[in-house]
């Protein structure tokens, strides 16, 4: 039996770029007119044949998908369910966020910006983006806190081979949210020629749409590619939630199949107090950060608290606006996996599938239990393995107390 879909998810976001109550737009008034434009640009892109062709020709010979959808027969078995990873760990540069980066930077000179902007917190935006733009042949500056740059030291020297411009931002915690801060500050500065290249589901609309939309090729990929395998629809859907990106990409295609479960996994951090997590869903409260309105971890005067993950990837205030309205209408839920769970689903799945995947995605491997106890025996599972690890090993090992 599947019930009919909820009519408040009908249409996400609405004209006004709202999730219901969420999403929107809180940015300084200069902004405005280039979100309009940006925003009627991408309509038509999206309508555009030629556009829409270049992009796949991209994604297909340069980035290399569509990504496998490989059955995982050693997890199946320890969990008696059908465990499906759809695997944008090959994509080139490593993870997902290429899908967006070259949907943006196509977009951007399309609408005639000159220079493109972003901002990155592990590194993994900054390399997709200025790897986009190495192959575009577009002025690329990237923002990223100094403290980052300092963990992150291989990323920032990747991003410098691409040609683009790194930049430290000292202020605050000297991390991704001071980085965020730093990009809107320049592109408020220089709107006119400058294209701002947001990483994630999150910042002002049209931002959260957009991006969802040049991730949604994860779960129209791999719809596909589970009728064909198994005939019928997954039971259930899991993946990582930081800002939201790879997650509602898988999840968004399947919203309107409510037989679907959805399941994201948040950064549960080294404990349950304010400050110890990532978890914007178990501890956050309605607020407004970085242009969005959305689930924020905040104090009672409404500051914007830190956050801990071990996966840097993770480890951010606020959550993409689509997915509190998702959990709000009850389409998906939400649960936490600890730095420790995490550390647990990394080994797991290099043992038992041989590979190794990125923090971040080794929390919704974590988290598999959840998913099991979701499902009946021998359904079907879908897991987002939003990245490979390679860029995790030194940290593992570090975290471990292990020499190499
Ligand atoms: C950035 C990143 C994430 C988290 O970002 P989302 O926007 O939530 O997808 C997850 N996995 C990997 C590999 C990443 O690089």
């Amino acid at each position: 039996m599947t019930e009919s879909l909820d009519p408040r998810l009908r249409q996400l976001p609405n004209n006004a770029g709202r999730f219901g109550p969420y999403g929107g737009r809180y940015v300084p008034e200069t902004l405005i007119p280039a979100l309009d434009e940006l925003t009627a640009a991408y309509k038509e892109a999206k309508k555009d044949k030629a556009f829409q062709a270049r992009l796949v020709d991209l994604l297909n010979n340069y980035v290399g998908r569509p990504s496998p959808l490989s059955f995982a027969s050693r997890l199946s078995e320890q969990f008696d369910r059908r465990i499906w990873l759809k695997r944008e760990d090959l994509n080139h540069t490593g993870a997902h966020k290429i899908n967006n980066s070259i949907g943006q930077v196509l977009l951007a000179q399309r609408i005639g910006k000159k220079r493109i902007i972003a901002e990155t917190g592990a590194g993994q935006h900054g390399v997709a983006t200025a790897t986009a733009c190495a192959l575009l042949g577009v002025e690329c500056r990237i923002y990223m806190g100094t403290e980052d740059m300092r963990r992150q030291l291989p990323n920032v020297y990747r991003m410098r081979l691409l040609g683009a411009e790194v930049v430290g931002v000292s202020a605050g915690t000297s991390t991704l949210k001071d980085a965020i801060n730093e990009a809107l500050r320049d592109w408020v500065t220089n709107v006119e020629e400058t294209h701002y290249v947001i990483g994630s589901a999150l910042g002002p609309h049209p931002f959260p749409m957009m991006v969802r939309d040049f991730q949604c090729v994860i779960g129209k990929e791999a719809r596909k590619q589970i009728l064909k395998e198994e005939n019928k629809l997954p039971d259930l859907l899991l993946a990582c939630v930081g800002g939201g990106s790879n997650s509602i990409g898988l999840f968004h295609p399947f919203i309107k199949d409510t037989s679907v479960k959805m399941l994201g996994v948040e950064a549960g951090g080294n404990g349950t107090v304010l400050g110890e997590h990532a978890a914007r869903f178990d501890g956050g409260t309605f607020g407004v950060f970085q242009g969005t309105a959305s689930y924020v971890l905040q104090n009672e005067d409404g500051q914007v608290t830190g956050t801990h993950s071990v996966s840097a990837g993770l480890d951010y205030a606020s959550i993409g606006p689509e997915h509190a309205w998702l959990r709000d209408c009850d389409r998906a839920e939400y649960v936490r996996c600890s730095d420790e769970e995490a550390l647990a689903g990394f080994h797991l799945l290099a043992e038992k599938e041989g590979i190794i995947p990125a923090l971040e995605s080794a929390h919704a491997i974590g988290a598999l239990q959840h998913a099991v106890d979701r499902t009946e025996k021998d359904g079907i599972i879908i897991v987002n393995v939003s990245g490979r690890g390679d860029k995790d090993v030194a940290e593992v090992a570090r975290c471990e107390g292990v020499e190499i």
